[in-house]
C-alpha cells in the first residue's frame, strides 16, 4: 500500500508516511525518520509511547479476557479504574461511567444531567449553554454544543442550536479593566444568557476550563471560574467541565478545575485518560446526581464497549504511571520551563503575539501585529504552513485557525508529561528553526 493507493479516508487527503513505532516522546516512520511528538498526537499520549509497564499490564489482561459485556460481568480493571479515578479526583466527584472517547464523554455528561433533572422533578430543564469558541466533539449532540463554525455549518440545520456565550478572550481586550474585573464581566454573560433562555429551562453550562483546539490553551482570569460556579449554584444549573484535553494531569493537576478550587458537577475525561493505549473516556459525577437517576429506573444510556476490561486495564496502568512517576508534578514543573522558553522566543519573533496555557497545555499565537493582535491574513494559512515546516524537521505540533468571535492561528505545544529539560531544548531548537524558516517565507508577503 502506498500513499496514493488507499481505500481509507479521513477529513482531507493529507499523505503522511507510515508510522513504524513509538518510544517515549518520539515516533519513527517506516523510513526510520524520527519525530518529536510535541503535541502528544492530539494531546493524547500523556505518558509517552510504548511504555513497557503499561504494555505488560495490558498483555496480562489480554491473556485473561479482552471483553466481557458489562451487563454480564463486573470486571476488576473497570472497578479498580473507577476507584483510582475517584481517589485522584477532588471530593464530591465519586461516581464514574466509562466511555470510549471524548465526544461520547460529553454526550454522556449531558444525558446524565438531563436524567438527573427528570428524576428530581425539574423536567423543564433541557437547555445546555456552552461557549463560543469551544470544541466538545463531532457527534451531533457534542457538535451542537461546539462553538466552531467550520465544523458546525455543514450540519447546522440538523441540530437544535443550543445557546452560546462568549468564552473569555481577555488577551484581545484593550479596555481599562483589571484581569479580575474582566473575568467577572465574562462570567456575567452566563447570568444574562440564563435569564434570556428562561432560568427554569436551563439544565447545564458546559465549558473547557482551559480551551484546547478551540482557543489554543486560553486560560481565563481566576475570578471567572469562581463566579461561574456561583452563578450555576444560584440558578440550579449544573456545571459540566469538559476536561477531555485538560484532564488526566496535563495542566499540572489531575483536573484543571483544581487550579481554582472549584468542583464541577460532572467532568468529562478522555484523551490522556487512556493516553493512546486504548480508546477510553469517562464521566465523573457526584453520587447526589447519579443515585436519583439509578433510583428512578436507571441511566438510559451506554455504549457497547463501555468499561471493557482491556481499555480499563490500560487506563489503570496509565493512572499508576502518573502516580508512581510523579508525572503530574513533572507536567507542572516542565510546563513552567517550556512556557518561559516559548516566551523568550517572542523577543526574536515579532509574529508571536501571545504565549499562554498552564502545565503542559501550552500554545502560542501568530499575529501580523502584536500591538493590535491583528491576525495574519487567512489565506496565508499560517496554521497549516508552520506545522508542515516543523513536520519536515521532525517536530510534531498541533494547530488551528480559530474562527468566529476571535480569529487567529494558534499552535499547541503539548508534549507528553514524561518530558525532560534536555528534551524541551530539543523541541525549542526545532521550533526555532521552523519559525525562522517561516518568518523568512512570509517576509516577502509582508512587503507586498
Ligand atoms: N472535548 C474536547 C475539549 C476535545 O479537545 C475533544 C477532542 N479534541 C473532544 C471533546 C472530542 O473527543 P473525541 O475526538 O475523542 O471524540
Amino acid at each position: 500500500m502506498t500513499d496514493t493507493q488507499s481505500y481509507l479516508f479521513y477529513q482531507t487527503r493529507t499523505p503522511r508516511p507510515f508510522l513504524d513505532r513509538g518510544e517515549g516522546i518520539y515516533l519513527y516512520d517506516e523510513s526510520g525518520k524520527r519525530y518529536i511528538d510535541a503535541s502528544s498526537g492530539a494531546m493524547v499520549s500523556n505518558i509517552g509511547h510504548s511504555n513497557p509497564r503499561v504494555l505488560a499490564k495490558m498483555k496480562a489482561q489480554m491473556d485473561k479476557a479482552t471483553f466481557g459485556y458489562r451487563l454480564h460481568f463486573r470486571t476488576h480493571p473497570s472497578e479498580d479504574l473507577a476507584a483510582k479515578t475517584v481517589a485522584m479526583t477532588p471530593d464530591g466527584l465519586d461516581r464514574v461511567f466509562f466511555v470510549s472517547g471524548g465526544s461520547e464523554a460529553v454526550e454522556s455528561a449531558v444525558k446524565l444531567a438531563r436524567q438527573c433533572a427528570l428524576a428530581t422533578g425539574q423536567g423543564r430543564r433541557h437547555k445546555v449553554i456552552s461557549r463560543y469558541p469551544s470544541y466538545h466533539g463531532c457527534t451531533f449532540g457534542a457538535l451542537d454544543l461546539t462553538g466552531y463554525d467550520p465544523l458546525r455549518e455543514p450540519f447546522a440545520p440538523m441540530m437544535e442550536g443550543m445557546p452560546k456565550v462568549a468564552a473569555p478572550t481577555t488577551y484581545l481586550d484593550r479596555d481599562a479593566l483589571s484581569e479580575e474585573e474582566r473575568g467577572i464581566r465574562y462570567a456575567e454573560l452566563l447570568r444574562d444568557k440564563i435569564e434570556e433562555a428562561g432560568p427554569d429551562t436551563v439544565l447545564a453550562f458546559l465549558m473547557e476550563p482551559i480551551g484546547g483546539a478551540s482557543t489554543g490553551a486560553l486560560v481565563a482570569p481566576d475570578s471567572y471560574y469562581t463566579r461561574i460556579r456561583e452563578i450555576c449554584d444560584a440558578y440550579g444549573v449544573l456545571l459540566i467541565f469538559d476536561e477531555v484535553m485538560s484532564g488526566a494531569g496535563r495542566t499540572g493537576k489531575f483536573l484543571a478545575a483544581e487550579h481554582w478550587g472549584i468542583t464541577p458537577d460532572i467532568v468529562a475525561l478522555s484523551k490522556g485518560f487512556g493516553a493512546g493505549y486504548a480508546p477510553l473516556g469517562a464521566i465523573i459525577a457526584g453520587a447526589r446526581l447519579v443515585e436519583p437517576v439509578l433510583d428512578s429506573g436507571g441511566f438510559q444510556h451506554g455504549f457497547t464497549y463501555a468499561g471493557n476490561p482491556l481499555a480499563c486495564a490500560a487506563g489503570l496502568a496509565v493512572l499508576e504511571e502518573l502516580e508512581n512517576h510523579n508525572l503530574i508534578e513533572n507536567a507542572a514543573r516542565m510546563g513552567e520551563v517550556l512556557k518561559a522558553k516559548l516566551q523568550a522566543l517572542m523577543a526574536r519573533y515579532p509574529i508571536i503575539g501571545d504565549v499562554r496555557g498552564k502545565g503542559l497545555l501550552l500554545a502560542f499565537e501568530l499575529v501580523a501585529d502584536r500591538e493590535t493582535m491583528q491576525p495574519l491574513p487567512k489565506d496565508w494559512n499560517a496554521h497549516a504552513r508552520l506545522v508542515e515546516i516543523a513536520y519536515d524537521l521532525g517536530l510534531i505540533i498541533y494547530s488551528r485557525r480559530t474562527r468566529g468571535g476571535i480569529e487567529g492561528d494558534h499552535f499547541l505545544i503539548c508534549p507528553p508529561l514524561v518530558i525532560t529539560e534536555p528534551q524541551i531544548d530539543e523541541i525549542m531548537h526545532l521550533l526555532d528553526t521552523a519559525l525562522a524558516r517561516y518568518a523568512e517565507e512570509i517576509a516577502a508577503l509582508f512587503e507586498e
